[in-house]
């Protein structure tokens, strides 16, 4: 049995044994998470410096503190999401009980990203945690130190009966995706979720796949273009530009796009000094490939800003392109790196129509004054997720969901959209052996008076408005009352009339 059988087969003794099922030790496990991410913060950042040349500061606030605010998150809001959710009722179900109850899916593999390591793995593991199941972590293999802490840490607060750890490269998790699971969780990149998805088919297995992809910017004329060019470099150069969701390429009016180029240039200078590579809140490539890959999207492009790079660190310097062309190599694959090209377009129908000819993004951007185009970029185009006048962090808003669409991804989670995605919501239907004349227009002999009462009962309903509704319902309630005042009358009487011939006698 391999390694990974046998921890698959471990998480799966351990969920039989139904101790997720108590809400008491759900919260425990996240609370452990807790203090591993409190306790540890020193190997977790030592390691992501190693990794990505991440500042302790910059581990802290692009990973830890969003963790332990969702983990905060759910347990406070944990016995509401577990419990039995009423459903609304119809004429047939009113005297019945109609609920949705959440229950754990089972086993759930989760194969986590480089970028921010700690984020794409642990974060879904909050949410199959919160939601009673069990899980089998990967971290990738290609964060090397992230992965090896993980592997370290994770089993010291968290039962790792429940929660294995199996580290690894691309053999290790093609050995896992032959295990039947009850639901895969995937982030990375598009032609490795087409992979996971068709492992997945053989036992018929949910997936969520988090992806990624070329996400827009686009910039009206009328806007504030030095706060919008701030927000926008930040978005772009933290962690060297290898985020999901940060902005891809900048679409924008020819008559704007030099102030563009000067504003970036004097917000890279702002962040990062005059030598970015000597700034300790810049990071690197994440290897040499990313690296490679990287500069040779530079090959066909104007530089307007950095291009400065060192192989021997995977350094790269904040870099603007400008006038950049469809065609170009930098627009053919999600950039994942330090690059903003520049695209001009006349006008935002010019823009949507740029947009909308190709995959669906992550994020969409758009930074303007004007609320209508926002409402018409939001209506006129698809993506995961939509944000005005900022960069990133709807990421970190946990009432909206995150995940992408089409191309970049299916399935959503963060928060309660976490822990429903990773529960079976069952819909559940009580009834009683009671009121059996109401199931007589079912039942055969069919006949067509049968027949209406169905219709009147099945589709009559839907169509009434809110008032219709409520006026059958205030019926109802009149002839409830009609009908409880006439038993309470004739109970009385009943006895009253017992009282008068007893005192008689
Ligand atoms: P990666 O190389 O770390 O791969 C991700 C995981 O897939 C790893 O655990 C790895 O072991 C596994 N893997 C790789 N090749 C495999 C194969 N052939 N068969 C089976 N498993 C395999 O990460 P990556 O793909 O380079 O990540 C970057 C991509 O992820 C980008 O496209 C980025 O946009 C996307 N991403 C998306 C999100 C999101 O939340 N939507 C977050 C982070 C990254």
């Amino acid at each position: 049995m391999s390694r990974e059988q046998k921890a698959v087969e471990r998480a799966r003794k351990a969920f039989a044994t139904g101790r997720t099922k108590s809400l008491e030790y759900r919260i425990n496990q996240l609370k452990s998470l807790q203090r591993l991410i409190e306790e540890r913060q020193k190997e977790i950042a030592d390691a992501l410096k190693k990794d990505l040349s991440r500042s302790e500061v910059g581990t802290s606030l692009y990973e830890t503190v969003g963790l332990e605010g969702e983990i905060q998150q759910v347990i406070r809001n944990l016995a509401k999401w577990a419990a039995p959710r009423p459903a609304a009722k119809n004429l047939l179900t009113l005297s019945d009980q109609v609920y949705i109850q959440p229950q754990p899916l089972g086993v759930i593999l989760i194969i986590g990203a480089w970028n921010y390591p700690w984020a794409v793995t642990i974060q879904p593991l909050i949410g199959a945690i919160a939601a009673g199941n069990a899980a089998v972590i990967k971290p990738s293999e290609v964060s090397v130190h992230t992965s090896k802490v993980m592997e370290e840490l994770l089993p010291l607060y968290i039962d790792k009966e429940m929660y294995p750890v199996v580290t690894g490269g691309v053999s290790e998790t093609q050995e896992l995706l032959k295990q039947r699971f009850d639901h895969i969780f995937y982030t990375g990149n598009c032609a490795v979720g087409k992979l996971i998805m068709e492992a997945a088919s053989k036992y018929l297995t949910p997936v969520t796949l988090e992806l990624g992809g070329k996400s827009p910017c686009y910039i009206d004329k009328n806007c504030d273009l030095t706060i919008a060019c701030r927000r926008i470099a930040w978005g772009k150069y933290s962690n060297c530009g290898q985020t999901c969701i940060a902005p891809d390429y900048v679409l924008c009016d020819p008559s704007i796009q030099d102030r563009v180029i000067e504003e970036i240039r004097k917000c890279v200078k702002e962040f990062y000094t005059d030598d970015p590579k000597s700034c300790p809140d810049y990071g690197r490539i994440i290897n040499q490939r990313h690296f490679k890959r990287v500069m040779a999207l530079l090959q066909d492009s104007t530089l307007a800003v950095g291009g400065e790079n060192d192989e021997s660190q995977c350094y790269i310097a904040p870099t603007v392109l400008k006038d950049v062309k469809p065609e170009a190599k930098v627009m053919q694959e999600e950039i994942f790196g330090p690059l903003l090209p520049i695209i001009n377009v006349s006008s935002v129908d010019e823009a949507i129509k740029f947009i909308n000819e190709r995959e669906k993004p992550l994020a969409l951007y758009i930074f303007t004054s004007d609320n209508k185009l926002i409402q018409r970029m939001i209506s006129e185009t698809s993506s995961g997720g939509v944000l005005a006048n900022d960069c990133l962090v709807h990421y970190s808003v946990s009432s909206l969901p995150f995940g992408g669409v089409g191309n970049s991804g299916m399935g959503s989670y963060h928060g309660k959209f976490s822990f429903d995605h990773l529960s079976h919501l069952k819909g559940c239907l009580i009834k009683q052996l009671k009121m059996e004349g109401a199931n007589q227009m079912r039942y055969a002999p069919h006949t067509a008076k049968k027949l209406s009462w169905a219709r009147f009962f099945m589709l009559k309903e839907a169509q009434l408005s809110k008032l219709g509704r409520l006026a059958l319902l205030g019926m109802l309630a009149v002839i409830a009352a009609v009908i409880i005042q006439c038993t309470i009358f004739l109970f009385w009487q009943k006895h009253l009339c017992f009282l008068y011939y007893y005192n008689q006698l």
